[in-house]
Order: structure tokens, then sequence, then C-alpha cells
């Protein structure tokens, strides 16, 4: 299936790990041009030089801390410096930090997480959604969490603030689906990224047992019996962004392994 992303411009955040570098590695695979962010430069530049390898498509980066508000307002400039327009966004990055209330509810973690999980995402979009309005044609995708349809224990940060972002993008969705702009969301369950990994020391911590029991533990709980791996994550993300997907707008599809019991998630 031809998905019309060839020559595409898409900026992927959260790109030097995880599941976004598999959404870019997936784009360029599609023949889309990437403009890549996350805070580490040498892997955004070891990622750019074999994507472009591989695939033969442009691809440029900019590091930085997208907690940020001037560190994004760079980001957005040298991208707009660098193509002129971005015709794809996906929004991502590392998830707030781990805890349950109490352990997370000093003002500055709340800010932080805050500034991590909610203002980047809306920062970004700021940033793009314009010169997407203006050209007629747009995807933007966040990647969120199940948390979104179940709070999950131990995550008080990510269970506040995600509804609160997919509640933001359904209204933009519907603010801007008559100019050909597409607004969703994907929410992984667990899935085997070093996010992953982080979580599970955690929780084992808190526990008081091996991270492998965690890990073990929550794949055996998904239907699909394994972690998500990332680029299961990436198809359904770089099926939105596609042209195929131009009537999906609004939505927030959990991509679990059937993790989520709910009738409607
Ligand atoms: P990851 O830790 O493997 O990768 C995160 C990426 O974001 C990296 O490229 C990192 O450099 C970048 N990043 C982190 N903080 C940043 C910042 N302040 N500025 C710029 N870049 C930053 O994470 P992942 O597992 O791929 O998760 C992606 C998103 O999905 C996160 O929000 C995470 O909380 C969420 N999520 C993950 C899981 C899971 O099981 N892995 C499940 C549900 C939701």
């Amino acid at each position: 299936m031809d998905y019309g992303l060839t020559g595409k411009v898409a900026v992927v955040c959260g790109a030097s790990a995880g599941m976004g570098r598999a959404v870019a590695e997936a784009l360029a695979r599609e023949g889309a041009d990437l403009f890549l962010v996350a805070r580490r430069e040498d892997a955004l530049a070891a990622l750019s030089g074999e994507l472009r390898r591989a695939h033969g498509v442009k691809v440029l980066f900019s590091a930085g801390d997208l907690a940020r508000n001037e560190e994004t307002s760079r980001i957005l400039k040298e991208q707009f410096e660098a193509f002129g327009q971005a015709d794809i966004l996906v929004a991502n990055a590392g998830g707030p930090p781990s805890g349950t209330f109490e352990a997370v509810s000093t003002e500055e973690m709340l800010r932080k997480g805050w500034e991590l999980t909610f203002m980047s995402t809306v920062r970004m979009i700021r940033g793009i959604l314009p010169g997407m309005r203006e050209r007629k044609w747009g995807r933007i995708v966040a990647i969120t969490s199940v948390s979104v349809f179940e709070p999950i224990p131990g995550l008080a940060l990510s269970n506040a603030y995600r509804p609160g972002l997919t509640g933001l993008l359904k209204t933009i969705a519907t603010e801007v689906a008559a100019d050909g702009v597409t607004v969703n969301s994907v929410c992984p369950g667990y899935t085997a990224t070093e996010r992953l990994e982080e979580l599970a020391t955690a929780t084992a911590r808190r526990e008081g047992r091996s991270a492998e029991d965690v890990s073990a533990e929550w794949a055996s709980s998904i239907p699909a019996g394994h972690l998500g791996r990332p680029e299961e994550i990436a198809e359904a993300v770089t099926f939105l962004c596609s042209g195929a997907a131009s009537y999906i707008t609004g939505v927030a599809l959990p991509v679990d392994g059937g993790r989520l019991k709910g009738l409607l998630a």
C-alpha cells in the first residue's frame, strides 16, 4: 500500500530511542524527509546517517530539551530554516517521572512533568499547525499512553496530564479538520524500550523484587503474550500520518496487544 508520504516533511520528536526512533525509521522507509528532535546529539547524528544511507531521504536534526520553552522555539526555528515547512508532526518525548501522588507532588516535580508531558506537545503544535492549515494538509500524531483510558498505579503524573492533553488534541482536531489537518494520538501499552526498563526498575524497587520479574509479569498480563515492540507502535503512527488516514481525526488509538479491557478502548 502506498501511504503517499514520499517527499512529505516529518518532524519526529523523541527520535533518538524507543518508539520515536522506530517512527523515524518507518517514515523514512515510506519516503518522508525527516527532522529529528531529542536531547542526545550523537544519537541523532548516528540515526540521521543510517536513515539517509538506507532510504535516500533528507534527514536533519536538532538536539534540545523539549521541556524548555526557549529550546523548543530554537528547534522550531531551525526546522523552518532547514525545510520551510512541516507536513507531519509526531509529538513525543520521555514520560514524566514515575511515582505515587505523594512521591511526585512537590511543586517542582508537578511543574517539570507538566512542561514535558503537556507543554512540549502544545508548543510544537503551536509552531507547526499554522503552516499545515495554510497548505491544507497536515498530520499530527501524539504518542501518549493507555493511561488516558485507565490510570496506571504508580504513574500519577502521566495519569494526570495525558488525559488533559487528549482533551486538547480532540479540541484542536475539530477546529482544524476542514483544513485537511488530522490530529490523533496513539496510546501504547507496555512497550519494550528504555522507558519501560526504567519503570520496571522503579516498580521492582518499590515492591522489593527484580526488574526481570516485573517485566515478565507485565508481559504475561497482555493478551498478545508479549511486550509491544517499538516497531508495532510505529506502524500505527505511520498509518495515521498517511494519506490513507485522511478521514480519521480526533482519535486516541490504543496499541497495546489487547491489554485494555474496556469495550470502547
Ligand atoms: P524512551 O525513553 O525509550 O525514548 C524517549 C525519547 O524521548 C528519547 O529519544 C529521548 O531522548 C527523548 N526525550 C526524553 N525527554 C526529552 C526531552 N525533555 N526533550 C527532548 N527529547 C526527550 O521512551 P519510549 O518508551 O519510546 O516512550 C515514548 C513515550 O511513550 C513516553 O512519553 C512514554 O512515557 C510513553 N509510553 C511508553 C510506554 C512504554 O511501555 N514504553 C507505555 C506507555 C506510554
